[in-house]
C-alpha cells in the first residue's frame, strides 16, 4: 500500500477504534459524539494542509515549503524536492545566461536583438557603443529610431539582407560601420554591426593606387603613341625626327622610373623580404651620393658634404642609399640653380645617426608637411613631373625608415628651403669618432672613392661646388 495512504489510514482508525470501544463501554450516544469529534478533527487538520499548500503555491516563486505531519509528510516532501530542483535548474540557466552575456561583451562586433516589429530587444555593450544605444532607456525603441542613416532605412525596409550595408557612424565622425541583419526565430532579427574604417580606408587607398598608377602611366604612353603615330603619318626632317625621338625616350625614362619605384616599394612592403641586417661605414657611401649629387645638378647649385663623425651603420646599405638618394634627388629637383644643398652626417650625443640634406629651394607650406610621403602626393604635380618626378620617393624613404625603426625629420620654410633628416637609432650606430672629416664641394679634394680615413679635413664652413 502506497505510504499517503497508509498514514492517512492512521487517525480514521484510530477514531474508529475509539468509536467501538466507546460503543461497548459507555453505550452509542457517546459513541456517536467521539465519531462526530474524530471526524472534525480529521478534516480540520487536512483543511489546514490543503490551506498551507494554497499558500504556499500562491506565495513567491522562492517561498519555502511548508512541513507537513502524517499524510502530508509524503506531499511536502515531495513539493520541495521540486522546488529544489527548480531552483537548481533555475541557477544553471542563470548560469547559461550569464555566460551568454559574456560572450557577447567579448564579441568584437556589435549585436541588437529585435523583436517581431524592429524594437530593440537587447543588445551587447558594443553594440550599444557603435550605434549610441542605452538599453537601459532604449530597450523596446523602434531601431530606425537610434539608427537613422537613410542608407539603413532602405536596407531594412527592402527585405534583402544577404549582404551588410556600409553607413558612416552617427556617433564618431569619420568611422564607418557595416551593418548586416539577420533573421532568426520568427519575424525576429540580429543587427550586427562591425567598425570597418581601417578595412574602408584601406580599400579605398588600393582603388586609389590603382587609378594613380594607370593615370601616371597612362600620360607618357599618350605621348609616345602620339609621336608614333606623327612619325608614321608625315615626313619630317631629320632635326623633328631627332627632337621627338628624344622626347618619347624621356616619356619612356619617366615609365621606367615608375615601374622601378613601384618595385622597390613593393619588395619594401613585401612580408617575405627581411631587412639584410649588413654593417657599412657610412662614409663611402655619402661620398657616392654627394657625386651622384653633383652629376644629377650638372653643375647647377653648390653642393657640400659634411662628415660630423665617421660611424659605422647596422642595416641595409641598398636601402637606405636608395631613401638618401631620394632626399638628395628631391633637393636637387626642388632647388632653382645657384642655390645650395649640404648633405651631412652626424651623431647625437644619444648615440643616433643623423644623415640630413638642406637644400635652398623652393621650400614646402606647413599644410602640405603631413601628407609628403602619402604615395604620388605631391605639392607642386607639374613641377614634379617636369623634374622627373615619380611622386613615389618619399613614400620609399618612409618605408625604408620605418623598417629600420628610425624617424624622417622634416623641417621646412616655403621660399626658403627644407631639411629632410633620418635619424636613426642609436643600437644602428657605431661611431668612429677620430675619423671625422668635413668636404667642401669640387676643389676640396673629395672623391667618390677615398675612405673616411683619407678625406682632408677642411674648414668649417661648406664651401660652394665649382659649376662646370
Ligand atoms: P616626387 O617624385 O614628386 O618628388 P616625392 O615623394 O619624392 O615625389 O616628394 C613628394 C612631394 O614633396 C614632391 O612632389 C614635392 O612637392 C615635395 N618635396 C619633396 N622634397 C622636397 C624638397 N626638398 N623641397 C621642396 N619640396 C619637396
Amino acid at each position: 500500500m502506497r505510504s499517503v495512504v497508509r498514514r492517512g489510514l492512521v487517525a480514521p482508525s484510530i477514531v474508529a477504534a475509539l468509536t467501538l470501544v466507546t460503543l461497548v463501554v459507555a453505550g452509542s450516544a457517546v459513541a456517536l459524539g467521539v465519531l462526530a469529534i474524530g471526524a472534525a478533527a480529521i478534516v480540520a487538520y487536512h483543511l489546514w494542509n490543503l490551506d498551507q499548500v494554497t499558500q504556499w503555491a500562491g506565495a513567491a516563486l522562492d517561498a519555502p515549503v511548508p512541513h507537513g505531519r502524517g499524510a502530508w509528510v509524503e506531499t511536502f516532501a515531495a513539493l520541495h524536492r521540486r522546488a529544489r530542483s527548480r531552483a537548481a535548474q533555475e541557477r544553471d540557466l542563470r548560469q547559461v545566461i550569464d555566460r551568454f552575456q559574456q560572450v557577447a561583451a567579448a564579441l568584437p562586433d556589435g549585436v541588437v536583438a529585435l523583436d517581431a516589429s524592429n524594437r530593440i530587444d537587447w543588445a551587447n555593450p558594443r553594440a550599444q557603443a557603435q550605434l549610441g544605444l542605452d538599453l537601459a532607456h532604449d530597450r523596446g525603441q523602434p531601431i530606425v529610431n537610434l539608427v537613422r542613416q537613410p542608407e539603413f532605412l532602405r536596407y531594412l525596409e527592402a527585405g534583402d539582407y544577404a549582404t551588410a550595408i556600409v553607413v558612416g557612424s552617427s556617433r564618431d565622425a569619420g568611422r564607418m560601420l557595416a551593418l548586416q541583419l539577420v533573421p532568426f526565430a520568427v519575424e525576429q532579427k540580429l543587427l550586427m554591426s562591425r567598425d570597418v574604417t581601417e578595412l574602408e580606408a584601406v580599400a579605398r587607398m588600393r582603388r586609389d593606387f590603382i587609378a594613380n598608377v594607370s593615370h601616371e602611366l597612362k600620360t607618357p604612353l599618350t605621348v609616345i603613341s602620339g609621336f608614333i603615330e606623327t612619325l608614321q603619318d608625315l615626313e619630317l626632317d631629320q632635326d623633328q625626327r631627332t627632337r621627338f625621338l628624344q622626347l618619347m625616350q624621356e616619356q619612356a625614362r619617366n615609365m621606367q622610373r615608375l615601374v622601378a619605384d613601384l618595385l622597390t616599394l613593393s619588395a619594401l612592403e613585401s612580408e617575405h623580404n627581411p631587412l639584410a641586417e649588413e654593417r657599412f661605414a657610412i662614409a663611402p657611401l655619402l661620398l657616392e651620393l654627394s657625386a651622384d649629387a653633383k652629376a644629377l645638378s650638372r653643375g647647377q647649385h653648390q653642393i657640400a658634404l659634411d662628415i660630423g663623425e665617421a660611424a659605422t651603420v647596422q642595416g641595409s646599405r641598398d636601402e637606405l642609399a636608395s631613401a638618401f638618394g631620394n632626399l638628395v634627388s628631391n633637393a636637387i629637383r626642388y632647388t632653382p640653380p645657384g642655390g645650395t644643398i649640404v648633405l651631412a652626417w652626424r651623431v647625437d650625443a644619444d648615440g643616433s645617426g643623423v644623415f640630413a640634406v638642406r637644400d635652398t629651394g623652393i621650400g614646402i607650406a606647413p599644410e602640405y608637411l603631413p601628407r609628403l610621403t602619402e604615395r604620388f602626393y605631391r605639392v607642386d604635380r607639374s613641377r614634379s613631373r617636369a623634374t622627373g618626378g615619380t611622386g613615389l620617393g618619399l613614400a620609399i624613404v618612409k618605408h625604408v625608415v620605418l623598417r629600420h625603426q628610425a624617424q624622417l625629420e622634416i623641417d621646412s620654410e616655403r621660399g626658403k628651403g627644407s631639411s629632410f633628416a633620418i635619424r636613426l637609432p642609436a643600437r644602428r650606430i657605431e661611431s668612429a669618432p677620430d675619423t671625422g672629416a668635413r668636404i667642401a664641394g669640387p676643389g676640396a679634394g673629395e672623391s667618390a672613392g677615398q675612405a673616411p680615413g683619407e678625406l682632408a679635413p677642411t674648414s668649417t664652413e661648406a664651401q660652394p661646388g665649382t659649376a662646370p
